[in-house]
């Protein structure tokens, strides 16, 4: 969808003319007679301007229906809830830590089967399946080893199982992919991250492929109630009028911070699909519409937690903290922080070493980026100055 569509797919209030969408902010709706109303009886239910989020995000992802909850994992909790006891879910071995620990300590006491795999290779994910495989789970690219997965060819898998495709595309945004094109049964977003776009609030999508699952999510929504907040709804749909632009500006940055990184002599490996040494980078080029994300990771030279620290604590522009996708640059050390909740065996096995740093690239100049990571290469660990000193 062009910047100009998406822009004016977001409408204005045909009641007042107002330019932007109301807030509306109310828990229920008079009716004339029960039953008889205009569209909205209760707030958990339906909300005019989640509506119009709803209905911009569907469009964005060409789907039948959107659905927008509290935060990404309310939103994945409303997939999750499509399964009974039994069902099995492939799920790609890099996935985000918050969706692991839901998978893990919540639906696995309940009973679903949950088996992890490398899906960069379409063939492993072919050789997991069975009969009992509901969902295959992936992210592409992912957090935060950027994996890119092959979601046409991931599809015609489940597709032959009878399973569905939940892509989450919070990294690449609706700007870099739409799964649904590519065969994909349900989208998620964490709408904290590039759709919001600054860092202000937490929010979560579903985007549904047909009418029937449409039908299934909005029942969860309802049923389980984990919707997001009027006032979020505007501030998330304010993010989208500027997501073609912020994103694409971000993915620049990204590319320029990844070349400085390559050459970088304190730097072991840099992730970043946009390389042509990554895995993947053909799948990339052509399922992301020749835009890599805005995500960088990278390990130092010096594979310890202790010199992961080090550089974390010593940029400028750079802030460190969880989440990503906003204007403002941030990093992150996903061993102790993201990825906290996912065992240290299990993170080396999906690639997370000690000394892996995540960048997330912002909106700022890309010289001052490359700039300010220059400058924390050069600090040392405190204790190391010590020693020198002594
Ligand atoms: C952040 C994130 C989530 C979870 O979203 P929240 O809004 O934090 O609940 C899910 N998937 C990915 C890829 C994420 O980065």
């Amino acid at each position: 969808m062009s910047a100009t569509k998406i822009i004016h797919s977001i409408p204005s209030d045909p009641l007042t003319g107002a330019i932007s969408v109301p807030v509306y902010q109310t828990s229920t709706f008079i009716q004339e007679a029960p039953g008889v109303n205009k569209g909205f009886d209760y707030a958990r239910s339906n909300n005019p301007t989640r509506k119009v989020l709803e209905d911009v995000v569907a469009k964005l992802e060409g789907g039948n229906g959107a659905f927008a909850f509290a935060t990404g994992l309310a939103a994945i909790d409303a997939v999750l809830k499509l399964l009974t006891t039994g069902d099995e879910i492939i799920a790609v071995d890099d996935i985000y830590g918050g969706a692991y620990r839901l998978f893990t300590h919540v639906y696995e006491k309940l009973g679903i089967n949950i088996k992890y795999v490398d899906t960069t290779d379409p063939e492993n994910v072919a050789n997991a399946v069975s009969s009992k495989t509901k969902l295959i789970w992936i992210e592409s690219p992912t957090n935060p080893t950027l994996k890119v997965s092959n979601i046409s060819a991931i599809a015609t898998i489940a597709e032959e199982v009878n399973a569905l495709l939940v892509v989450d595309n919070t990294f690449a945004s609706p700007i870099a992919q739409q799964p649904l094109s590519l065969g994909a049964d349900i989208v998620i977003h964490s709408g904290t991250k590039y759709i919001g776009g600054h860092s202000d609030l937490v929010a979560g999508l579903v985007v549904t492929k047909t009418a029937s699952l449409s039908e299934k999510i909005k029942f969860v929504q309802n049923a389980s109630g984990g919707v997001l907040g009027p006032w979020d709804c505007f501030l998330t749909i304010r993010g989208i009028e500027t997501l073609d632009i912020r994103y694409r500006k971000q993915c620049q940055n990204a590319e320029k911070v990844a070349q400085f990184l390559v050459k970088h002599e304190s730097v072991q490996d840099v992730y970043f699909p946009g390389l042509k040494t990554h895995k993947n980078h053909d799948i990339a080029r052509r399922q992301q519409n020749g835009l890599f994300g805005g995500i960088v990771s990278f390990t130092l030279k010096e594979d310890t937690v202790e010199a992961a620290n080090s550089f974390v604590t010593s940029t400028a522009f750079f802030k460190l903290a969880e989440s990503l996708g906003g204007v403002k640059s941030l990093l992150c050390h996903p061993p102790q922080m993201t990825h906290a909740s996912v065992p240290r065996e299990r993170r080396l096995e999906a690639g997370i070493k000690d000394s892996l740093i995540r960048l997330s690239c912002g909106i700022e100049g890309a010289q001052d980026l490359i700039d300010d990571l220059a400058s924390a290469f050069k600090q040392q660990p405190k204790e190391k100055k010590l020693l020198q000193v002594i």
